[in-house]
């Protein structure tokens, strides 16, 4: 395994999965879909591209769920413990990885906040990550 392969699991440990970098992006989503399907105050998640991700073990333990109502909104978790895990994105173009899921220290920052004008009454302040009020230009 290189330093460029990352390991990440679930809470419960059922499910582990290995990603490769680059990582195309890595952000902070304070939007209230995010909110919902974590519990927390925002989603940080790492998107790759789909040939770099493989899962390693439990892959029967995940569900994926498309919210209807979204033309894009997708969150997969664990049936066992509920952790929210790697998923496609609904254009299959990208896979997300919820970066508390990793196991390793994914050795880089997230670029941006996004959806800020979106973001919980009772969130921290901007941390100097850069914000943008809800999709950056060039962003699905
Ligand atoms: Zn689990
Ligand atoms: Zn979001």
């Amino acid at each position: 395994m290189t330093d460029a392969t990352l390991t990440g699991s679930c809470l419960c440990g059922s499910v582990s999965y290995r990603v490769r970098k680059p990582f195309l992006r890595f952000a902070h989503c304070h939007c209230g879909r995010c909110r919902k399907a974590t519990g927390t105050g925002h989603a940080s998640n790492i998107y790759v591209d789909p040939s770099n991700f493989e899962w390693v073990s439990g892959r029967e333990f995940t569900k994926r769920y498309d919210l209807p109502t979204a033309q894009s909104f997708s969150t997969t978790f664990c049936t066992q413990c509920g952790t929210p895990l790697p998923h496609h994105t609904r254009s299959g173009r990208e896979m997300v990885i919820p970066a508390g899921s990793l196991d390793d220290p994914p050795g880089s920052l997230p670029q941006v906040r996004i959806f800020w004008d979106s973001r919980a009454p009772w969130e921290g302040s901007a941390d100097g990550v850069p914000t943008a009020s809800e999709l950056p230009n060039g962003w699905r």
